[in-house]
């Protein structure tokens, strides 16, 4: 079995993950449809269209509202 000679240094290490490891932020496109940031070969998720073509339906309250809070968050300590 092949044993390094020496220990990589934080630095070197450090360069090549930069390289290739790295995070990169989503690519994203406005949608066609209705202009919303969307990543491209996707299903827009604002509006559900894809290439032209309505794939699903959106749902009129989870297209108007953001996602609830849970209640005991919200709820008065009584
Ligand atoms: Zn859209």
């Amino acid at each position: 079995m092949a044993v390094p000679k020496r220990r990589t240094t934080r630095a070197k290490r450090d360069q090549r993950r930069a390289q290739h490891d790295r995070v990169l932020a989503p690519n994203v496109n406005p949608c066609p449809n209705c202009g919303e940031m969307m990543r491209p070969h996707r299903v827009c998720p604002s509006c559900g269209h894809y290439k032209g073509q309505r794939i699903f339906e959106m749902e009129p309250e989870e297209a108007a509202q953001p996602p609830e809070e849970t209640p005991e968050t919200t709820a008065p300590e009584g």
